[in-house]
């Protein structure tokens, strides 16, 4: 690989406090389509006789929730399972080395999770979360896609809310602002699957504040200038080479002596800022 693959090698090697901001290109490497699926517009308009970003807007929901549900299981939910890709693997190997406090992910799937990654922060929620308004148990994708019709809360038999964002819907500004002020104390911002510019990205961006901003895409985008180090292609070959990733590498508990160790440069960059 190039000569800044190395470079970005390298300082991902060095350091202990990396915060991973994950995009949709992450997710397209799964085969799973996401809320929107952009890419099936035409599909769609022809199926149902309704614009994608109108099917998932919440005033679209509350009108007709049983449209808005076959989107769901049928275009949103393509797959039985959402499998991580080798991308979510090596961000895991990463954090059991203790070197990821935070994944902040822009996708629904629960991608991270399903890989073992922990402390994500699920900016628009999740489709593995969907939750019922009356006794708030929560049902998985899996509960989505079996339903017959609307999706009903096993025990109440009232509509389960769905547990992601829809269009119109604000971001949870709690989530917004751990957020932020996880990128504000990030030693690296590791960007994956995102333009700079793009949707989230460009908000959240700005709180970094150090010069080791990483971005990996499958292509350049305007704004990318941004970034201090940047590379293009297939991110599931750059990621594990760029992370070190050893698929046979064996865990045990975590390593507590490198979780306080990052602990207190967290603490450090915290009392130099201050
Ligand atoms: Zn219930």
């Amino acid at each position: 690989m190039e000569k800044i693959a190395e470079r970005i090698k390298e300082i991902i090697d060095k350091s202990g406090n990396i915060v991973v901001l994950s995009g949709l290109n992450v997710m397209r490497e799964t085969g799973l389509n996401g809320v929107r699926a952009e890419h099936l517009a035409y599909e769609t308009e022809e199926k149902y006789g309704y614009a994608n970003e109108e099917i998932i807007s919440s005033a679209f929901y509350a009108r007709r929730s049983e449209i808005f549900y076959d989107y769901i299981k049928n275009v949103t939910i393509n797959k039985e399972t959402a499998e991580p890709t080798i991308v979510h693997k090596a961000i895991r190997q990463l954090q059991q080395k203790g070197k990821v406090p935070r994944i902040i992910t822009y996708t629904v799937y629960g991608l991270y999770e399903n890989a073992g990654c922990e402390n994500v922060l699920d900016i628009h929620g999740s489709i593995q979360k969907n939750k019922c308004p009356a006794c708030g148990k929560i049902f998985d994708m899996k509960y989505i896609k079996d339903s017959v019709g609307e999706p009903l809360c096993d025990a109440c038999k009232v509509p389960i809310r769905p547990g992601f964002l829809l269009l119109g819907e604000r971001v949870d500004n709690g989530k917004m602002s751990e957020a932020c002020d996880d990128i504000e104390a990030a030693d690296v911002l590791f960007v994956i699957g995102f333009g700079i510019r793009e949707s989230l990205c460009q908000h959240l961006h700005k709180y970094y504040k150090g010069n080791k901003l990483i971005l990996v895409n499958t292509e350049e985008k305007l704004g990318d200038e941004r970034a201090d180090y940047r590379i293009y292609g297939k991110i599931s070959e750059i990621v594990p080479y760029i992370t070190g990733y050893d698929p046979d590498a064996v865990f045990e508990e975590p390593d507590e002596e490198l979780e306080v160790a990052a602990a207190m440069e967290k603490e450090t960059e915290t009392a130099k800022n201050s």
